[in-house]
């Protein structure tokens, strides 16, 4: 460990503690602490800039410069020397300040006569708070002990203010975690949400910067380390880890054994701060980091390392995940990424959920979809800014998410959310009538599900039947495969609910973006093109055989619906049927009952089937097209790619025509025909669907309101006539031309 002045650095840190400690004002601290850094130091010059705003900084203290400009000077981001240390999150020390680049002269301040400078970012765990700047008369480039002791001390006074040292009712430093943030991410689930953090992890709080005994703190920080070596052995010595969790945890494993990280931590606790700070500190420079890194498997492992120190940090504070802490009202889920299983575990009790990470056809986002919640991903730094119980507003149509929002802000969402509820209110007056159109054509509406936590929704929402019934999700929400008899309990319980409603299962569709935690990942290099759903099934029947007993079984003679996903020739839907006729076979000769009325049925989600003879028509019950899959094979467009996944409309002419020809292979064969990808759950997009000749459409629960108020106003052959110009005229899409269209409907 290289020889630093440690007795003074631990000695000013015990002074600042001192400061800290005493019953005064936010601004007579700062005053005192500026003081004590110019004369520890020996320099002239001590200031404190914090941000007034995210692109401000202001003067807020200073030893030396002219106290006048205190609360007056103020610079931008990456403005000055003071701006280029906050913008770059670096140090910035020269011995002429006045001839670097970018110096900015400020008269106010009486800096010009001093030429060394020296400043470091005040910043806590990714968060910049500002900038702590030394100056000197004599020209001299400050030393890497004097850089790092100023660190130090940075880093103190950023958990102080953390804190909240520096806020009292005067005009002092910024008050953290009180200030309005909005975050533009994307969404994940559309609606809007109105309540209150609640942190899946809540930040682990530190409150003793600064350590009398060093020797204690590192024997802390080393048993702590430890323990995380152990934690980590125990986490990679489980089977069901899958090669990226592998990859991960061996990641954590090499950051946990790495000599340089413990005896950095070392060295900032000689230097005077506690065993948690230490660890702070080294994650804010991780943080820094990984703000410049382009790299992407760099970034991935400063990731990492941030993982990890959070949980060094909750094995030296003893602060869990659960903190004890009551749940809000209306509570917000704010987390940086979440499982299914844990989000299903809150349930219908959140309002709404914000993540940092998560991407659209994440488990968690399924889930959220699932359960209607309003869920925005990719708000970055939400779990830095957000503390538990803080105001938010989650607007999952925009995809953004307003923590501790103005009331102005507020007020209009307000609105926003009230008109929502008044149009479910006329949706659910719509409820028990029929989707009939103006020119008298009954549309059979029904509901996509895959939870038990759904159903209650097909009685509230009034839809016909379950079109599509995610099994997937059964599985993917569990961390070991389910048994038969779990299964046939639970379609039986389904069925209950849908009383005597039709429900269409569709039987496992795993693999593309669909890995159940359990089942040995294949690293496969286009996994939405590869081997999934009805491909692993005809492979590997154990599975799908297990799951068409336990429909059987749930049936128990009622009759049953199945259909099978990602079919794309005529043998596999051969091969499939033939699996199910045997196992009805099979359960007929152990005895049980099996149902009088059997459907069995193929999504069409693969361009191909298109294609498939008539004897494909001609053989299965019914087809439903997978909408979702069948645009992203059409167009080319991955449908988890955020670039591209609406770069192509529904509506475009040509797409419009293919499912035409869907519907005219259908007809020829008098096969029913359904719809129940996402887009029947567009009202414009339905009303096209039905004007093309689909007379059952299977949609989000919450959809079927807006698309029978839609539908109820329209008249078929109208539209029809509008999508059949617009072909004619060359547009790329209908929906221009729809659109003007329906502006000139009556209610
Ligand atoms: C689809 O592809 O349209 C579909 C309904 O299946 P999933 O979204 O589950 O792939
Ligand atoms: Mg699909």
């Amino acid at each position: 460990m290289p020889e630093r002045s440690d007795s003074d650095s631990r000695k000013l840190l015990r002074r600042l503690r001192d400061v800290l400690g005493a019953q005064s004002k936010g601004q007579e601290r700062l005053d005192q602490i500026t003081h004590l850094i110019a004369d520890s130091m020996l320099t002239e010059v001590c200031s404190i800039y914090l941000f007034r705003d995210p692109e401000t900084l202001e003067l807020c203290a200073t030893e030396g410069l002219k106290p006048e400009a205190v609360h007056q000077t103020r610079m931008k981001l990456g403005e000055g020397l003071v701006g280029r240390v906050a913008r770059s999150n670096a140090p910035v020390n020269t011995a002429d300040a006045p001839a670097e680049k970018g110096f900015r002269y400020m008269p106010e301040t009486g800096e010009e006569i001093y030429s060394s400078f020296l400043g470091v970012p005040i910043q806590r765990v990714g968060e910049k708070l500002g900038v702590l700047v030394v100056q000197s008369k004599t020209a001299r480039q400050f030393s890497d002990d004097e850089i790092y002791a100023l660190e130090v001390v940075a880093m103190v006074l950023a958990e102080m203010t953390e804190l909240g040292a520096f806020t009292s009712d005067d005009d002092g430093m910024r008050a953290l975690h009180r200030q309005p943030v909005m975050f533009h991410g994307a969404t994940g689930q559309e609606g809007a949400a109105e309540g209150h953090v609640w942190l899946h992890e809540p930040r682990v709080v530190v409150t003793n910067p600064v350590a009398d005994d060093p020797l204690t703190e590192i024997d802390r920080i080393r048993e702590a380390v430890g323990q995380l070596r152990v934690s980590v052995d125990d986490l990679l010595s489980l089977q069901s880890l899958d090669k990226d969790q592998k990859q991960v945890l061996e990641a954590y494993r090499m950051f946990a054994n790495s000599r340089g990280w413990l005896r950095r931590m070392e060295e900032d606790i000689q230097s005077g701060l506690s065993a948690e700070a230490a660890v702070e500190k080294e994650q804010s420079a991780a943080r820094a980091r990984l703000e410049t890194v382009p790299d992407a498997y760099l970034r991935e492992r400063l990731q990492d390392l941030d993982d990890l120190s959070n949980r060094l940090l909750r094995i030296l504070t003893g602060q869990g995940a659960d903190t004890g802490a009551a749940m809000p009202d209306n509570p917000v889920l704010v987390a940086r990424n979440i499982g299914p299983a844990e989000l299903l575990e809150y349930g219908r009790k959140l309002r709404g959920v914000v993540l940092e990470d998560g991407s659209v056809g994440s488990h968690a986002a399924i889930v959220a979809r699932a359960l209607a919640i309003p869920l925005v991903i990719h708000a970055r730094r939400v779990t830095t800014e957000a503390l538990n119980g803080d105001h938010i507003l989650v607007d999952g149509d925009q995809g953004i998410a307003h923590l501790r929002p103005e009331e102005t802000v507020a007020r209009a969402f307000r609105d926003k959310i009230a008109m929502q509820t008044q149009a479910q209110q006329r949706y659910a007056s719509l409820r028990d009538l029929p989707a009939l159109t103006r020119c008298g054509t009954t549309i059979a509406l029904h509901m996509n599900a895959g939870l038990m936590a759904d159903l209650p929704s097909l009685e509230g929402s009034g839809a016909d039947g379950v079109g599509l019934f995610r099994t997937e999700l059964q599985f993917l929400v569990r961390n070991k495969m389910p048994r038969r008899a779990e299964l046939a309990t639970l379609y039986a319980r389904v069925m209950d609910a849908a009383k005597d409603k039709r429900v269409a299962f569709r039987t496992l569709d795993i693999g593309s973006d669909k890995v159940l935690p359990y089942m040995k990942p294949n690293d496969e290099p286009n996994p939405a093109m590869g081997w999934r759903a009805i491909r692993v099934g005809l492979d590997k029947p154990g599975v799908l055989r297990m799951q068409i007993q336990a429909l059987l079984r749930a049936a128990n003679g009622r009759p049953l619906t199945v259909m099978f996903p990602f079919v794309s020739e005529f043998s596999e839907f051969q091969n499939a049927r033939a699996h199910v006729l045997r196992e009805v076979h099979r359960e007929r000769s152990l005895g049980h009952v099996v149902p009088d009325q059997l459907e069995i049925g193929a999504m069409l989600e693969t361009p191909s089937l298109a294609f498939a003879p008539d004897a494909f028509f001609q053989l299965t019950d019914f087809v439903s097209i997978g909408g979702n899959d069948l645009k992203q094979f059409f167009f080319a467009a991955d449908r988890e790619n955020e670039r591209v996944r609406r770069r192509y409309d529904m509506l475009n002419l040509s797409f419009l025509g293919f499912i035409e020809q869907i519907i005219a292979r259908c007809a020829a064969t008098g096969t029913p025909l359904s719809f129940c990808g996402e887009d029947a759950g567009r009202p414009i997009e339905a009303l096209v669907l039905a004007a093309l000749g689909l007379r059952s459409l299977s949609m989000r629960p919450a959809s079927i309101g807006p698309v029978k108020a839609l539908l109820r106003r329209a008249d078929l052959g109208q539209i029809r006539a509008v999508v059949d110009a617009a072909r004619a005229r060359g547009d790329d899409s209908a929906r221009p031309a729809l659109m003007d269209h329906l502006s000139t409907l009556s209610d």
